[in-house]
């Protein structure tokens, strides 16, 4: 049975957790025997996921990602984990996955930068873990884009940028979901390594960025931070000051999305501030754009055939922005 690591997952507080660890546990090494052929040396690779389970949920109170507004959510959230599965030999480009609320995870990963193999399987299995918790927004998003679309002006829009699907917006919010979990999961690892985090830095993906550079300090997905920072900046729920540094506005976006209502307070904002909904569609397709691109580039996006640079994008996405950042943070 499952070995739990710190004590104090007490069912009073904490209803629910303990046991789905132990259950996990069960289910995946269950499936894992059934299906492994009888090798099972990779099984404890599901032990690694569940302890670092286990270190990700302490690490959101360590780093103060769980607050009163959002405790009762991650923890509904993170308890729906079905099963953990071991990715395939074959499967291993990528580092993880997660469908349906199963996590399949990749035991061979290697180290990048100064991450030890150990430290980007944690740095991984947060990233997932936070895709659990924003699942169900996510799913939200996807129907709020469709009612977005319907509107004859959002497509005008769409069709001047050239990105006439509904797709480009749902691409923006999964972008948003991206960087929400990497963020936290980049908390997390270096949290547990005893470390700061790497100081921001400049870097370049000419093939998608052209001559602009962007702003990063994320060890995965740093082409997405920058964007999603100052889209982020501009949604008043958030109530970030333009001295508020990149840092402090990704912090209120996990928090505010580790809530669960992130997409219904985006509708309530957009319903009162009619005003902001073209802004709004520009940023967020451009947001879906870059997210395609990527995504294009490693053989991942069902659009193939369209340009993936997005140089004519930025002016505008900065035009806009610009207004709500500090001059010390502009820059791509
Ligand atoms: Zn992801």
């Amino acid at each position: 049975m499952y070995q739990i690591q710190y004590s104090i997952w007490n069912e009073k507080d904490f209803p629910g957790f303990q046991k789905k660890l132990v259950d996990l546990e069960e289910v995946s090494k269950a499936y894992y025997r059934d299906t492994a052929g009888g090798n099972l040396a990779e099984a404890h690779s599901i032990d690694t996921f569940l302890h670092d389970f286990e270190y990700y949920y302490l690490a959101l109170f360590k780093a103060h990602l769980i607050t009163k507004e959002n405790f009762r959510n991650v923890l509904d959230q993170i308890k729906k984990v079905v099963a953990v599965k071991v990715l395939p030999k074959d499967a291993r480009k990528y580092f993880a996955l997660t469908y349906q609320n199963q996590i399949y995870i990749n035991p061979d990963l290697k180290p990048v930068r100064s991450l030890t193999p150990d430290d980007m399987h944690l740095m991984v299995h947060s990233h997932e873990l936070g895709h659990v918790i924003n699942n169900q927004w996510v799913d939200a998003s996807f129907h709020y884009a469709n009612t977005l679309y319907q509107n004859p002006r959002v497509q005008g829009i769409l069709r001047n940028m050239g990105l006439s699907s509904a797709s480009y917006l749902k691409d923006g919010f999964c972008l948003l979901d991206e960087v929400v979990v990497q963020d936290v999961a980049e908390r997390v690892t270096y949290l547990k390594k005893g470390q700061a985090r790497p100081l921001m830095e400049s870097r370049n993906d000419k093939a998608i960025f052209g001559l602009n550079s962007y702003r990063t300090n994320f060890n995965l997905y740093g082409e997405f931070q920058e964007i999603a920072v100052r889209f982020a900046r501009t949604l008043s729920f958030l109530h970030c000051e333009a001295q508020d540094s990149d840092d402090e506005v990704l912090r209120k976006l996990d928090i505010a999305a580790f809530r669960g209502d992130f997409v219904a307070r985006i509708e309530r904002e957009l319903e009162f501030h009619p005003d902001k909904i073209d802004s709004f569609v520009i940023l967020l397709a451009t947001m879906g754009k870059i997210k395609d691109s990527t995504y294009q580039i490693i053989g991942l996006s069902a659009s193939k055939g369209s340009s993936v640079i997005v140089n004519s994008y930025l002016s505008p996405f900065e035009q806009i922005t610009d207004s709500y950042t500090s001059p010390s943070k502009k820059g791509y």
